[in-house]
C-alpha cells in the first residue's frame, strides 16, 4: 500500500483500496476512456469526504497534484467517473434515504443512493422525480445531480436541476458548505465571511456583476444543455444568489456533492400513448411543428429511425412483431400525453389523432398500461439492442448527446445522414424529437487502428456540424473528458474564459476532476482511448426491453 494509502487509512472511517483489481475495475466508466486511479476510497460519512479534499489540498499547495474524482455507479457516458487520484465511491455507505416529508413531497438523501430505489419509494407516497434519466436503475442520485441528467420526460419536466433545492458540498479546500436559493440580505452575509465559501459568493457576484451581458446570452437556445456552467441560473433579477446551479451539471469539477434536498411532484400514473408512422423526414417534421404548438406539452416525444428498427428486427425477429405496422417507416414517432385531468388528456389526443389521419398517416393510441408498454418497446428494445452487439464492434458514446434548436432538428438528421455515409459507418438513429435531440452512436472497434483515428475523425465532423446548427455538444450527458476539447468552439472566447473563471474560483489548485471540462487539447484524449469497448458491469440490470 503507497503512503497517500497509509495516512489515508489512519484518518479515514471508511475502506481505502490500493489492490490492482480494484483500480482496474474502477478505471472504466460507461465511457470510451480508461484511466487507473491511484487509491479508491469507500467514504463513511461526510466527515471522510472533507478529510480526502483537505488531504489532496495541502498536498496541491506544496505543488503536488492528486486529483479527486467523485464516483457514484459509474455509467457516465463522457469519462467524468474515472481520474488518476482519489477516487471517492459513493453507494458504498453514503447511499441513504434520509428523510422524506410526504406532505411537502421533499426528499434528503445521500449521494450514492440508487436513483431507482429512491424513485421506488416515492411511487410508494404518490409521488416521482419525473426526469430520471434511462439509467436510473443502475446509477446514483449524485451522479444525475452531478451530469445534471434528464431522461424521457425532460421535455415537459425539465432536467434534474429543476428537483434540487439545495446541496451539501465540500469545496476544494475541504470545507463544507450548504448551498440553497439566498436572499439579498443573506447574500451579504455570505460574502462577509472570510472562508473560501465567502471568496466563492464574492468572486461569483464580482463575475456575473462585470459580465451581465454575455452571461444572459450564455445558454444555447435549445430545450437542455449540460455544456459548460449554469451561470446564467445564479442571480435573478430580485437579487437571490444561488450556487446550487453551478454544482448541477459540473461533474465533480466544482465541489463534491455528500447530501441533498430534493423537490419531487405527484406522480402520474396515467398517460395516453401515440405511436405513428412517417415515411419520410418532410411529414415528419411537419407533425412535430403541429405538437409543439399544442397547448399542452408532450410529457415525451420520441423518435426511432427505420435503421435502428431493422437492427431491431434483424436481432430479434420477433421482438415488435405484430404490435405495430412499420413495414413502410422511415421513422417512429411516440407522443405521451399525462395530464392527470382524463378529459383533458383525451382532448389532446383527439387533436393529435385527427392531424394524424387527416394526413393519411398509420398511427394508434392506446390508454391501455399493456399496450403502452409495447409501443414503449419501439424506443427501448432499440438502446438494449445497440447496447449488446455481438463482436468487437460496439455502439460508441463518442457524439451521442448533441441538441440543435427545434427548428434545425430535419437539417441535423439529413446531416448525420451524410455525415456517417461519408465515413462508411451504419447509422441508427433516435432521440428526443421534441427537444432536437439525437443519441447517435457509430459502431466502432477500438481495437482497430483505422477504427481509432475514425473516432477522432467523427467527433470533429460532428461537433463542428452541432456549432453550425447553433446547437448544444451536450443535451445532458456532459462535457466530461470526451467533449472537453470541443466546449471552447462551441461558447468562443468570453463565454469560455467565464467558465475557466468559475473553475479557478472554485477550485485554484485544479484537484477536482482535474481534465473534465477543460481540455482544449484533442490529442491528450488518446493516450486514455481503451483498447475494448463494452458495458459488462451492467449485464445485471441490460437489456432493457
Ligand atoms: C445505458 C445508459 C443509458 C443512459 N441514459 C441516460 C439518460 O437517459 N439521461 C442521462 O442524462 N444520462 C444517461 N446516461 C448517463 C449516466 O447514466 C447518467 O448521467 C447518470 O445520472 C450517472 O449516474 P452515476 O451514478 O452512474 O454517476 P457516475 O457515472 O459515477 O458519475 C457521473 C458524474 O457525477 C460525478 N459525481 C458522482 N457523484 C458525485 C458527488 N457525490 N459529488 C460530485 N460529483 C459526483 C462524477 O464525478 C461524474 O462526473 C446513460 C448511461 C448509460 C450507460
Amino acid at each position: 500500500m503507497n503512503r497517500v494509502a497509509l495516512y489515508l487509512q489512519e484518518h479515514l472511517l471508511g475502506e481505502i483500496i490500493t489492490s490492482k483489481e480494484a483500480r482496474e475495475y474502477f478505471s472504466t466508466d460507461a465511457s470510451i476512456f480508461k484511466i487507473l486511479p491511484n487509491v479508491v476510497i469507500y467514504p463513511m460519512h461526510a466527515d471522510d469526504v472533507r478529510k480526502t479534499v483537505k488531504f489532496s489540498h495541502q498536498l496541491s499547495l506544496k505543488g503536488k497534484i492528486l486529483p479527486i474524482t467523485a464516483r457514484g455507479l459509474g455509467t457516465d457516458l463522457s469519462g467524468a467517473a474515472i481520474g488518476d487520484g482519489l477516487l471517492l465511491v459513493f453507494p458504498a455507505h453514503l447511499n441513504r434515504l434520509l428523510e422524506l416529508d410526504a406532505k411537502s413531497g421533499e426528499v434528503r438523501v445521500e449521494p450514492g443512493l440508487n436513483y431507482g430505489k429512491l424513485q421506488q419509494v416515492l411511487l410508494t407516497h404518490d409521488l416521482f422525480i419525473p426526469t430520471s434519466p434511462t439509467s436510473m436503475e443502475y446509477s446514483t442520485i449524485g451522479g444525475a445531480i452531478a451530469n445534471n441528467a434528464g431522461g424521457d420526460r425532460s421535455h415537459k419536466y425539465g432536467k434534474t436541476l429543476d428537483y434540487v433545492k439545495s446541496l451539501k458540498v465540500v469545496l476544494s479546500n475541504g470545507d463544507l458548505i450548504e448551498t440553497r436559493r439566498l436572499s439579498k440580505r443573506d447574500l451579504s452575509k455570505k460574502m462577509g465571511l472570510t472562508t473560501l465559501e465567502g471568496d466563492i459568493y464574492r468572486s461569483i457576484d464580482r463575475l456575473i456583476e462585470e459580465n451581465t451581458s454575455v452571461i444572459s446570452t450564455i445558454n444555447p437556445s435549445v430545450a437542455k444543455n449540460s455544456a459548460g456552467y449554469n451561470i446564467h441560473l445564479v442571480k435573478k433579477k430580485d437579487g437571490s444568489f444561488d450556487l446550487t446551479p453551478l454544482i448541477v451539471g459540473s461533474q465533480g469539477t466544482l465541489g463534491i456533492i455528500t447530501e441533498a434536498s430534493l423537490l419531487t411532484m405527484p406522480r402520474r400514473p396515467k398517460s395516453s400513448l401515440t405511436i405513428a408512422s412517417f415515411n419520410d423526414l418532410n411529414s415528419l417534421t411537419a407533425a412535430l411543428d403541429v405538437i409543439n404548438k399544442f397547448p399542452e406539452v408532450p410529457s415525451a416525444i420520441e423518435l426511432v429511425d427505420d435503421k435502428l428498427l431493422t437492427l431491431v428486427k434483424n436481432v430479434h425477429p420477433n421482438l415488435l412483431k405484430d404490435i405495430f405496422n412499420t413495414e413502410s417507416s422511415k421513422f417512429i414517432l411516440l407522443v405521451e400525453f399525462d395530464n392527470p385531468s382524463v378529459r383533458l388528456r383525451a382532448k389532446l389526443t383527439k387533436r393529435l389523432d385527427k392531424y394524424l389521419k387527416d394526413k393519411g398517416l398509420l398511427f394508434e393510441t392506446s390508454t391501455n398500461p399493456v399496450r403502452i408498454e409495447e409501443f414503449w418497446k419501439f424506443r427501448r428494445s432499440a438502446t438494449a439492442v445497440l447496447g449488446y452487439l455481438e463482436g468487437s464492434a460496439k455502439p460508441l458514446p463518442i457524439i451521442d448527446d448533441g441538441i440543435v434548436p427545434v427548428e434545425k432538428f430535419s437539417e441535423f438528421i439529413q446531416s448525420l445522414y451524410y455525415l456517417f455515409s461519408q465515413n462508411d459507418l451504419p447509422i441508427y438513429i433516435y432521440g428526443n424529437a421534441g427537444d432536437g435531440q439525437l443519441h447517435v452512436q457509430p459502431i466502432l472497434d477500438l481495437g482497430n487502428v483505422g477504427d481509432r483515428q475514425k473516432v477522432f475523425k467523427v467527433m470533429i465532423e460532428y461537433y463542428n456540424l452541432v456549432k453550425q446548427l447553433g446547437g448544444s455538444i451536450s443535451a445532458e450527458h456532459g462535457d466530461g473528458r470526451i467533449r472537453a476539447p470541443f466546449l471552447y468552439g462551441q461558447y468562443g472566447d468570453q463565454k469560455y474564459e467565464i467558465f475557466n473563471k468559475i473553475k479557478t474560483i472554485f477550485d485554484p489548485q485544479d484537484i477536482l476532476n482535474t481534465g473534465v471540462k477543460f481540455t482544449d487539447n484533442l490529442d491528450s484524449l488518446k493516450p486514455i482511448l481503451r483498447n475494448e469497448y463494452n458495458l459488462d458491469f451492467l449485464y445485471n440490470y441490460l437489456p432493457y426491453v
